[in-house]
């Protein structure tokens, strides 16, 4: 039996992906052998690299200037090689901070370049919130403006696109085809798969082809955009399991309707859960209602010494991972697209009767 798994990463995968990937576990299409032990360079393996990367692109609607890169080191170490990659001709950017992982990234950044960066967060009404871009204080000459629009640990999301002339750079890791994105107003996006995509191991990055040829000359050449670019990813053998599993996640996004469709879900998902929050009393969620993340929901209890238990009882009924993040505390539900709708009816149910036990 599959428990409803609220994990922030690694994260729930559609159970209609892994059952496929288990009937082709040991035989991947009469070929007599697992997928996980071809070659990357067989002419099977690279339909099937080929064939994620199409539909990637038709998911998002990935306009033709765009190379898209399959890579390792997880969203880490794109905190390096984006400034390695981009600060080469002007070594200077802005970092908008709004959370813990934006702020990793832009320390990272330090070692490379002239970082500015931008204390985007504040507090409206005892909530966190994400200042208006008016009070931000971008500069005129940076190579590119870097921010995370879903900040995963603090659970605060951008409500808009940052407007800006500069190349925009973008961590996703936890956002990516949760919603429609117009690609075409960014310089660069990137995620980790483990959230939501597909397993660990494999990085998404989505660059314009014109900020392929400004890297520093020291950068290690399977970092480097334009080495990955020409070799379709495959500078070095690529994590191939977790690209091949990352392409079944996109066949099943197309079948449920495309990014459109996943999206009308998340908001139903999310309203159901921040809805029965806020008409709580024993519940509550730190952020401001317009940068409410609608993939990472954290609350808190009324009863903060009753966490423990609520997490016991949880798993009891077959809701997982509901801690928050180590850093912060608290609990924390990640409703991805792979989590469906009645996981987080049944999570409602469980809180409101946990509450109603407890008060
Ligand atoms: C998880 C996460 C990361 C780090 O991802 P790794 O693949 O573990 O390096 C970076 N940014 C965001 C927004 C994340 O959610």
């Amino acid at each position: 039996m599959r428990a409803y798994n609220f994990c922030a990463g690694p994260a729930a995968l559609p159970t209609a992906v892994l059952e496929k990937a288990q009937a082709e576990m040991l035989d991947w299409q009469g070929k007599g052998l697992s997928i996980m032990e071809m070659s990357h360079r067989s002419k099977d393996y690279v339909a099937v690299a080929e064939k994620a990367e199409a539909d990637l692109r038709k998911l998002m609607n990935i306009p033709d200037n765009y190379k898209v890169l399959f890579l390792q080191g997880g969203a880490s170490l794109q905190f390096s090689a984006i400034p390695l990659n981009l600060l080469g001709k002007n070594s200077k950017a802005d970092y908008i901070h709004t959370g813990i992982w934006s702020e990793k990234a832009l320390k990272e950044a330090q070692r490379y370049g002239d970082i500015n960066v931008i204390e985007a967060g504040t507090a409206v009404d005892g909530k966190l919130a994400i200042k208006d871009q008016s009070e931000w204080n971008l500069s005129d000459d940076a190579a590119y403006v870097h921010y995370a629009d879903n900040e995963t640990i603090g659970g605060i999301q951008f409500a808009n696109i940052p407007e800006t002339d500069k190349p925009l750079v973008a961590d996703f890791s936890s956002s990516i085809l949760s919603a429609p994105l117009d690609v075409s107003k960014f310089g660069l996006i990137y995620a980790g798969a483990q959230k939501n995509i597909g397993p660990a191991g494999l990085t998404i990055v989505i660059v314009r082809e014109d900020l392929l040829d400004q890297s520093k000359a020291e950068i290690p050449s399977i970092l480097k955009y334009s080495s990955q670019a020409k070799n379709d990813s495959m500078v070095n053998t690529p994590s191939t399991y977790a690209w091949y599993l990352s392409g079944l996640v996109f066949e099943w996004l197309l079948e449920q309707g495309g990014v459109d469709a996943i999206y009308k879900a998340n908001l139903a998902k999310a309203e159901l859960l921040y809805n029965y929050i806020d008409s709580s009393d024993f519940y509550a969620n730190p952020i401001a209602v317009a940068n409410r993340s609608i993939m990472n929901v954290p609350f808190t209890l009324a009863k903060p010494e009753l966490e423990k238990q609520f997490l016991q009882e949880a798993e009891q009924n077959n809701l997982l991972n509901l801690a928050g993040h180590r850093s912060v505390g608290g609990m924390r539900a990640s409703i991805y697209n792979a989590v469906p709708l009645e996981g987080v009816q049944a999570l409602v149910n469980f809180m409101d009767d946990f509450a109603k036990r407890n008060a």
